[in-house]
Order: C-alpha cells, then structure tokens, then sequence
C-alpha cells in the first residue's frame, strides 16, 4: 500500500507548507492555502527516457556562439520580433491570455507558418476542431502532427518517437504528470509538470511553447512561479469584440522586453499588421482641428499616433478635463505649461 503524501500549497505564488497556515509567509496573501496530494514515485530522469543527460562544461567566452544561428524562424514576422529575432533551442515559451482571446488560433498559425517539423499536444480540442481552424487559416500542413494527450509522460514518449523540432501544448492548465497525484490545474501539478517540460526542452534542445490560461485577476492561472520556470513569458491582450491583438513580452531571457506585435483577427485567423501607424491613423483628406499625429517608439520600431482633442464650453463653473488612452495628471500636467509659457 502506497502511503498517500498531501501537502499545503499557496493557489497565488505557490508557496508549499506542510501544514495549513492562513497567511503566506511569502507573498503575504490570506486564504490561498490548499491541500493537495503529491506522491513522487520516481525521479524525472528516469521517465524521460532516450535522452541522455548532458552536463555543462565551462567553455571559453570567446567560443561561445551567437543565438542568432539557434534561432528557429517563423514566416509570422510579429511573432520572431516579439521573441526577439525566432525561438531560442531548447527554451521553453508561455503564451498567456484569457479565454477566447485567440490563443490557439495564434499557436496554430505559428505551428503551420514554419518549415519545421511541429508537434501540436492538445488536452483542449479534438483533432477534428483543429483541423477544421488549420483549412480556414491554410498554410503548410505537410508538417505538423496532432496529439491528442493530457498525460505528460505520454507526451514526451510520444515526442521522443516523432523528434519534432518544436512542441506547442495547448494549455498547460489540462497536463497531468504521473510524478504528481493532485488533479490538472491544481498549483502542484503545473508545478511539476512545467518543470519536467523545462528540463525535457533543456535535454533534448527542443523548444515548447506552452499556452497558459489567464485568471480572472489578471495573472496567469496557478501560481507565479510558472512565470520563473519559463525563459520568456508573452502575453496575447485585446478585446474578443475588437479584431485587433496585441503580443507583448513580459518576460524574455533571449531578447528585450519592448517589442509588441499587432494582428487582425479575421475569418482566416491572425493576420500580422505590418504598418501599425496605418490602423492608428484616420486618414483625413480634409485638415481638421484638434488633431495631431505623434511619434511614438515601440522596441525598434517607431509607431506614428493620432491624438483628437475637442473642447465645448463648461456649462457649470469649473471646467473639467478628461482623457481616454492618456494619463489625466500628465495631461493636466501639459495644459498647465502650455497655459503657464506660451500663454494659450
Ligand atoms: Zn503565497
């Protein structure tokens, strides 16, 4: 009889106790404490079978090789400048955003945009639903084979047989590891689950990029140490009532952190927006009153703004100034030097 071992975990930073504490001795959060059953059975090399382990060995500075020539690109222009110029060998990316943003529709479009051999894991659709948004979007079907699997150690059994040259799982939330008894979702199964993704990634040099549902807070769902685990964290934001998305990157161990990139949700999925400043801008033929285009700088890339002003006059005593898109206080700020200096 295998003696089942449960532990205390914080639902907000994942946090372990052994016993049950109200208040997080580390993010200082009360109320996120809950019990989970874990029971390790054996060491996570062991599962990861037909890898062999390589260990590190110091290596001169000036033999150490630019990531440029690692870097798998991807016909999706925005996607490899958010990430900094391609996806790195062996790392491991988190694609987070809420539900129904167009997370799978933006995986697929990148699985399907590249040359390379792809493994698509989905614990989310069935393979016929994802075939149906593959025939919408078009592009290379020639190389991407679907799993259907929430099992993680099936997962890489399966990767080992194929050796794709990238893995996207759809989402983490529905991956199960065997190492760990508590059910998908919960803190110590992501826990686990992405750690064993990071160190089978790191084995094998092949990188993941792994779709993380966002929580109604705002952060990623589970606990903020996924976050650490993964070397780049991107978020996909925007509006399910709007067509336009945005992928920023949050976090990014092989590039800055500045660069955004903008697509067009449409019937045929994501469509990259080469020329951001052609969105923002109305074009008026007519010169109007109260309008002036700004530059403003995103990474490398400068984006030309529209900003509308339109004053009315107040029809109580104090006039009041409010702005949309735009900090009030640096507004007032402005009014106030225009005013003050140039005497408007
Ligand atoms: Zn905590």
């Amino acid at each position: 009889m295998v003696k089942v071992k449960s532990s205390f975990f914080c639902q907000n930073c994942g946090n372990q106790s052994s016993k049950w504490i109200g208040k997080c001795s580390s993010c200082n959060e009360w109320n996120t404490f809950v019990e989970e059953v874990i029971q390790k059975s054996s060491p996570i090399e062991k599962l990861i079978s037909g890898s062999l382990i390589k260990s590190a060995k110091p290596q001169l500075i000036k033999d150490v090789q630019p990531l440029v020539s690692q870097r798998i690109k991807f016909l999706d222009k925005e996607f490899n400048r958010v990430l900094g110029g391609g996806l790195v060998q062996g790392s491991v990316v988190l694609i987070g955003g809420e539900p129904g943003i167009g997370k799978s529709t933006l995986t697929l479009n990148i699985a399907l945009s590249s040359n390379n051999k792809c493994l698509y894991v989905s614990g989310e659709e069935s393979d016929e639903q994802i075939k149906l948004r593959a025939e919408r979007i078009g592009g290379d079907m020639d190389n991407c084979y679907l799993l259907q699997e929430t099992n993680l150690q099936q997962i890489i059994h399966q990767a080992n047989q194929l050796k794709p040259q990238f893995i996207v799982i759809d989402s983490i939330q529905t991956i199960q590891s065997e190492t760990v008894d508590s059910s998908p979702g919960s803190v110590s199964q992501i826990k686990e689950s992405t750690s064993q993704i990071v160190k089978y990634a790191k084995l094998n040099n092949i990188p993941v990029l792994l779709i993380g549902h966002i929580n109604k807070e705002g952060s990623i769902a589970g606990p903020k140490i996924l976050e650490h685990m993964v070397d780049t964290v991107l978020q996909f934001e925007g509006d399910q009532h709007h067509i336009y998305r945005i992928i920023r990157s949050i976090k990014n161990r092989f590039g800055s952190t500045n660069e955004i990139g903008i697509y067009e949700m449409t019937s045929k999925g994501l469509i990259e927006v080469e020329n951001p400043s052609k969105v923002l801008i109305n074009n008026h033929q007519e010169l109007l009153s109260g309008v002036a285009i700004a530059a403003s700088l995103e990474g490398l890339r400068p984006i030309l703004i529209e900003i509308q002003a339109l004053t009315s006059s107040a029809a109580y005593g104090t006039p009041q100034r409010s702005s949309t898109g735009f900090d009030l206080r640096r507004l007032n700020m402005l009014t106030c030097g225009i005013r003050k200096k140039m005497r408007i």
